[in-house]
């Protein structure tokens, strides 16, 4: 993360003051999760929230349990989303926060009570004007409706601002489900009308079939493209015609995985990176693309919409072979500016259509498309270090029209 942002000080020249001042997140707080649990001892948990920049608004970012959370990653992905917002234009900072903890080995009773513990420890930093979390890995609607509900009963006010990813029962926003995989699919087809490429027609490979790649496989199809193949964690599938995504779908429910479809040839999860392709489209984990995917890779495009799924080694690969990377912060935003929508209607107390929704997503993905491109143009770097840059700039202008307190 630092690294990514001296690159974008160095590329913008801008004021070293702001910059060092970036450089450390704005405030840590690290807080202990006791947790009654259901056999009747005490656990421990430890989690933390950090906000990294709020001088563009409130600070927003997901929450996570996962085993191997610390408050150095948490201060690297609350950076990360002071940029993303920043890139997508919207009235927000970043932060991050999380319990480290293994939700699958938790009840449901354990995971509501750390929920709402956890909510209660961090809640001197959150509110509609100060942090907005939402769900990240591991966490829900569900977890998010906890939350909401754990800050509104301390408070003693409705409170459907303070979170976003809510169920649409409590505020939620329409058009939130598929919001991330409409961003990729935005972002790919303006990549292709720069690149002179034919979208109907083309090919696409997708990693990952969960809630980004699952309804992205949808919208590709429904928009022209051939999904030759698929892969999730239990194996991959491939088609030289296009995968059927509603059979897809159905299979994929019955058992769990993509992996022995009918409407496909068994291949190697690992192989899909060898197709020769138009799209490519890591939608599962981070660190997928390394420096061997890269030097193997046969599609022209990747349109990042995991987190990190490129390693910083295969981004020089790339570069070198020609393939464009369109790179997380701008493909993945879709999700934010979906919770940005959420957060605008809560305080509103009016809830959009969905044409709305779907509307003002496609003029923020391809405002921010066109300004990253640009950007690259203008400096004559990968899309990546531009995005970088042109969110730096962001969050270094209303650094400077703020001034430094006192
Ligand atoms: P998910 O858990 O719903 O789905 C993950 C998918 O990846 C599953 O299909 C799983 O089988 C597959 N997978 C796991 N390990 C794999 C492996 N080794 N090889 C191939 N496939 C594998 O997660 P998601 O919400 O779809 O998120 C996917 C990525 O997108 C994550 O990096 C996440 O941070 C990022 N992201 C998600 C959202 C969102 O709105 N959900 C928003 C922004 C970014």
């Amino acid at each position: 993360m630092l690294e990514r942002l001296d690159d974008a000080a160095k590329l913008t020249g801008v004021d070293p003051d702001i910059h060092r001042l970036l450089r450390t997140p704005e405030r840590i707080l690290e807080v202990a999760v006791p947790v009654r649990m259901d056999d009747g001892r005490v656990e421990v948990f430890t989690g933390w929230r950090v906000h990294h920049d709020t001088t563009r608004g409130p600070a927003k970012g997901g929450i996570r349990f996962h085993p191997d959370l610390d408050a150095r990653e948490v201060a690297a992905l609350a950076a990360n989303m002071t940029f993303k917002t920043a890139v997508a234009n919207l009235p927000f900072g970043g932060s991050k926060g999380g319990v480290r903890c293994e939700p699958d080995q938790l009840s449901s009773g354990e995971l509501e009570r750390l929920t709402r513990r956890y909510t209660l420890e961090i809640s001197p930093l959150l509110g509609p004007e100060r942090d907005i979390p939402a769900p990240d890995v591991n966490t829900d609607g569900r977890v998010m409706a906890w939350l909401m509900d754990t800050l509104s009963t301390l408070r003693g006010d409705f409170m459907p601002g303070s979170v976003t990813g809510k169920p649409l029962s409590i505020g939620g926003t329409r058009g939130h489900a598929g919001a991330t995989a409409t961003g990729v699919l935005l972002c790919a087809r303006a990549a292709f009308v720069e690149l002179d490429l034919p979208f109907v027609g083309s090919r696409a490979v997708v990693q990952g079939f969960g809630k980004v790649g699952g309804p992205l496989v949808f919208l590709l199809s429904s928009a022209g493209m051939r999904v030759v193949a698929v892969s999730d964690i239990g194996g991959a599938v491939y088609s030289a015609g296009g995968l059927d995504p509603s059979a897809l779908s159905d299979h994929v429910a019955q058992v769990g995985t993509v992996a022995g479809f009918e409407g496909g040839d068994r291949i190697d999860a690992d192989d899909i990176w060898d197709l020769e392709c138009e799209l490519a489209v890591p939608a599962a984990l981070d660190g997928a693309i390394d420096d061997h995917v890269a030097q193997r890779l046969g599609a022209r495009l990747v349109v990042e919409a995991a987190n990190g799924p490129t390693t910083p080694e295969a981004d020089p690969v790339l570069d070198r072979r020609d393939i464009v990377v369109v790179p997380d912060i701008l493909a993945n935003s879709g999700g934010v500016t979906a919770s940005y929508f959420e957060w605008a209607q809560s305080r509103q107390g009016y809830a959009w259509e969905e044409e709305l929704v779907a509307s003002r997503l496609r003029k923020v993905m391809d405002e921010a498309f066109m300004a990253v491109w640009a950007k690259a143009d203008a400096l004559g770097v990968s899309l990546r270090r531009a995005a970088f840059a042109l969110g730096l700039e962001r969050v270094a202008e209303a650094i400077a029209a703020r001034g430094l307190f006192p």
